[in-house]
């Protein structure tokens, strides 16, 4: 039996027996206080509280009575042991009434002490493990409140994807009930939206033991799908094996939407500061309209660097992006405050130049690809570029302008590069 944590307070006005007692009763436990009468012994008690009173009956000062009733009154649960002679008939109704845990005789018979301790022994122990499970119980519902009660889609599978648990926020956000989703398999969420390769990923991360950490594609019972911020993390029991895995997922389509849009508004292209693609179409779009209504005439322009690959492999792709901010500020400095210049994509530019017809926009582009193949580069040197040009045609769409434009560039690059080209 474990007695290393328990402690006796030991009260015994007789100076022999108190000795005896008191190195038997050390064997039993962590701490033994000894006091010569109820008054001191009342003290210690106040001040150790034990877990366990052993007292004599008749002392001076306090009785051992009186004491174990102020005792009581301080804790009715209070283990108590008392010791009394034959001679102590005259206190027995009394000591009855105060319900204490058991009389051992005097004269003592440790046999019979023993016995007694060990029975109240593992009733300390016995009290310590109720408390505990009363703990451990009081934590496992609130555990399981706050799960209930969480934002966040917590789930939890074995080790194939069988759903096991789904919380209420899941349950709302899936639009999949408790009853439909327990004992399916997580593929019920599925989009189609990711390959296989993006499933065998996150399989392979927490089937080796790690979080899974990303953006999931996944779809509702109605078929409409959400971006579900995902963490999922395998459990493993106490021999390390993983039998569950636990998701918490965060419904973040509006976040989403907000960032698209978001992105949309802005207007600038990062590296170069220029205009990015959506702005340029917008200015497309634009420019078709005053074409349409007033009749106004435009040009475009679309220029590629010429082996560019080659930048990157040699030089690294920091200068490949020094080139790109470079070439940016050259044409920059060769265009119209009216033009407009933006990056298409990559290491590809296009420039709108409104009121301009063909020959004028031939000469732009050739002074533009000039610039360019005499400006010096740091590291690089020489850089070319490829040049196509094309005239908005009366009516026409942006489709077909943009992918004229597009043909007249790849006809540069066939020529030779370094050259413009019209169509
Ligand atoms: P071509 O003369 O036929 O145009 O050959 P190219 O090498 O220029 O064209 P290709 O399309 O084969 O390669 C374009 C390269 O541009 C590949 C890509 O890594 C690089 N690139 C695209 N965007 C960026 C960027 O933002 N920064 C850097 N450093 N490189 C980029
Ligand atoms: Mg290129
Ligand atoms: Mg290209």
């Amino acid at each position: 039996m474990n007695t290393n944590n328990t402690t006796i307070l030991y009260v015994e006005d007789e100076e022999n027996v108190r000795e005896m007692l008191s190195r038997f009763l050390k064997r039993f436990c962590k701490e033994l206080y000894v006091a010569q009468d109820g008054a001191e012994g009342l003290e210690l008690y106040k001040k150790h509280r034990p877990d366990i009173v052993i007292s004599d009956i008749r002392m001076p000062k306090m009785n051992g009575l009186e004491m174990v009733k102020a005792i009581k009154a301080i804790d009715v649960s209070q283990l108590i042991l008392l010791l009394s002679a034959h001679s102590d008939s005259e206190f027995l109704y009394e000591a009855i009434n105060l319900a204490v845990d058991g009389y051992i005789l005097k004269p003592i018979d440790l046999d019979m002490v023993n016995e007694k301790l060990k029975n109240l022994l593992n009733r300390i122990q016995n009290r310590k493990a109720a408390q505990k499970l009363k703990e451990s119980e009081k934590k496992l519902k609130l555990l399981s409140q706050a799960i209930e009660q969480m934002e966040e889609m917590v789930r939890i599978t074995d080790v194939k994807g069988n759903i096991i648990y789904v919380n209420p926020a899941s349950v709302k956000h899936t639009q999949f009930s408790q009853d439909e989703s327990l004992g399916q398999n997580n593929r019920i969420f599925k989009s189609g939206v990711h390959q296989k390769e993006f499933y065998d990923n996150l399989w392979k991360s927490i089937l080796g033991g790690n979080t899974y950490q990303n953006i999931l594609i996944n779809k509702k019972k109605d078929g409409s799908l959400y971006y579900d911020e995902k963490i999922i993390s395998p459990l493993k029991d106490e021999n390390g094996n993983i039998n569950y895995f636990v998701s918490t997922g965060r419904d973040i389509t509006e976040r989403i939407a907000l960032e698209k849009q978001l992105k949309k508004l802005a207007t600038k292209d990062t590296l170069t500061g220029i205009y990015n693609r959506y702005k340029i179409n917008t200015i497309i779009e634009d420019e078709i309209k005053r074409a349409k209504r007033y009749g106004e005439i435009f040009s475009l322009i679309m220029l590629d660097i010429d082996n560019f690959k080659k930048v990157n492999d040699t030089y690294g792709h920091d200068t490949g992006d020094y080139v790109l901010q470079e070439i940016s500020r050259v044409v920059l400095g060769t265009i119209r405050k009216t033009d407009s210049f933006g990056r298409w994509g990559g290491e590809e530019f296009i420039l709108v130049a409104p009121h301009t017809n063909k020959d004028e926009a031939l000469e732009l582009a050739q002074k533009i690809r000039k610039n360019i193949e005499k400006h010096l580069f740091e590291y690089v040197k020489q850089i070319t570029v490829s040049i196509g040009v094309t005239q908005y045609t009366t009516n026409e769409e942006s489709t077909t302008l943009i992918k004229r434009v597009d043909n007249a560039l790849y006809e540069a690059k066939a020529n030779g590069r370094n050259q413009v080209a019209f169509l």
